[in-house]
C-alpha cells in the first residue's frame, strides 16, 4: 500500500505547533514519509486525546520504516554510537563483560553492538519482548536509555 503525506497529516493533531521542529503538520508528515521525521518527535501526540490517532500513525510508521518483529526501530541519522543502549540492555549485559563495556562482544550472540560508530541489531530474538511471559510493561531500557532518542518501539 502507498502511504501519502495526507494520509499521516489527518492523523497527526494539526497544531502546527512546531515542538517537532518542523513548521507545520503537513511539513511533518513529509518529512515521516522520508524517514526523516519520527512520532516520538510531536509531543502533543502523546496526549490522551490523541491515543487512537497515535496507535494508527503507528502503524503506518512500521510499514514506512520496515520495523523488525520485535518493532525495534533505530534511527541511524540520530546514533552516535555512545553505547548506552549497548550497556544497559539486560540480556547483552547477562551474556558478555564485553557488551557491558559498551565496545561489542566478538560474537553475535547479543541482541545489539556497536559496529562502525552505530548500533546494530545481531539477535533479536534475545530481546525481552520475545519473552513469553512479557508482562504488561515491557522492557524499555533501551529507549530511556538514549540520550539521541534514537530507539523506538512502534
Ligand atoms: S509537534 Fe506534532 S502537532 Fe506540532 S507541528 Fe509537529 S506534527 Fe504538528
Ligand atoms: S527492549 Fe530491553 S531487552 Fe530489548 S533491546 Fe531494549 S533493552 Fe534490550
Ligand atoms: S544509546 Fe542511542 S545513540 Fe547511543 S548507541 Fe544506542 S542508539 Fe546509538
Amino acid at each position: 500500500m502507498k502511504i501519502s503525506p495526507t494520509q499521516i497529516y489527518k492523523l497527526l493533531p494539526k497544531l502546527n505547533c512546531k515542538e517537532c521542529g518542523y513548521p507545520t503538520c503537513m511539513a511533518f508528515a513529509v518529512k515521516m514519509l522520508k524517514k526523516q521525521a519520527f512520532l516520538n518527535d510531536c509531543s502533543p501526540l502523546k496526549k490522551p486525546e490523541y491515543i487512537q490517532n497515535a496507535i494508527k500513525l503507528k502503524e503506518l510508521a512500521g510499514e514506512i520504516l520496515s520495523a523488525a518483529e520485535t518493532k525495534l526501530v533505530i534511527n541511524e541519522e540520530r546514533c552516535t554510537g555512545c553505547g548506552n543502549c549497548v550497556i544497559s540492555c539486560p540480556p547483552n549485559v547477562s551474556v558478555s563483560l564485553d557488551a557491558s563495556g559498551g565496545k561489542g562482544p566478538k560474537g553475535d550472540e547479543v541482541v545489539m553492538k556497536i559496529k562502525d560508530g552505530k548500533v546494530v541489531v545481531c539477535n533479536l530474538k534475545m530481546c525481552r519482548r520475545f519473552e513469553d511471559d512479557v508482562d504488561t510493561r515491557p522492557c524499555n531500557v533501551c529507549v530511556e536509555s538514549c540520550p539521541e532518542d534514537a530507539i523506538e518501539f512502534l
